[in-house]
């Protein structure tokens, strides 16, 4: 199928539903047929990203390997998927700007939110003092200003976030059209 290669960009807090929604879009995105890739942060770190810590620089640079992996995969027509807590903005405004096809989705509930669900236990080990350097808890987060998505994750459900991600990528014109003129 004809498409057209597009990285969508999922940021927010740990536990704020980036894996979910991405996965639930990436199916759905299956479903009508797009090729795609999926850069799941957790993942890339185990890999691609391997042996690096969480200082802003060893962040910015799991940013930067995971934006060069996505731009060469947008310009050969796919669409990427990354998902990853990226808190800060001027790397991410960086990738934004190498990619180009870039939608940023901002993933957003209220840190006691993320907290309470504690998807994984690291708010416990981090509040604990075990994990230090934690978004959220000793590490900032800087949320996007303008993102093309905002999901409130608290205030709606899974399948109200996954809707708006693919109206955004409709309206951005980023699904195939329909041919005018009918084949005869
Ligand atoms: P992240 O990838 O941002 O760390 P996860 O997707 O692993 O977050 O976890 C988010 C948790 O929040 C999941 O347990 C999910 O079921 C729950 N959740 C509740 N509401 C939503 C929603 N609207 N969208 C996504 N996840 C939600």
């Amino acid at each position: 199928m004809d498409q057209r290669g597009v990285t969508l960009w999922f940021t927010g807090l740990s536990g704020a539903g980036k894996t979910t929604i991405s996965k639930a879009v990436a199916e759905a995105l299956r479903a009508k047929g797009y090729k795609l890739e999926i850069l799941d942060g957790d993942v890339v770190r185990t890999n691609l990203t391997k042996g690096l810590g969480f200082t802003k620089e060893d962040r910015d640079e799991n940013i930067r390997r995971i934006g060069f992996v996505s731009r060469i995969l947008t310009r050969n027509d796919a669409i990427v998927l990354v998902s990853a807590i990226s808190p800060y903005r001027e790397i991410r405004e960086e990738v934004r700007e190498k990619i180009g096809n870039f939608v940023e989705v901002y993933v957003n509930a209220p840190l006691n939110v993320c907290e309470g669900r504690d998807v994984k236990g690291l708010y416990k080990r981090a509040r604990s003092g075990d994990i230090k350097g934690f978004t959220g808890i000793d590490d900032p987060y800087e949320p996007p200003i303008d993102p093309e998505v905002e999901c409130r994750t608290d205030l709606e459900d899974e399948s109200e976030s996954v809707a708006k991600v693919l109206k955004k990528l409709e309206e951005l014109g980023y699904f195939a059209q329909a041919s005018a003129v009918p084949a005869v």
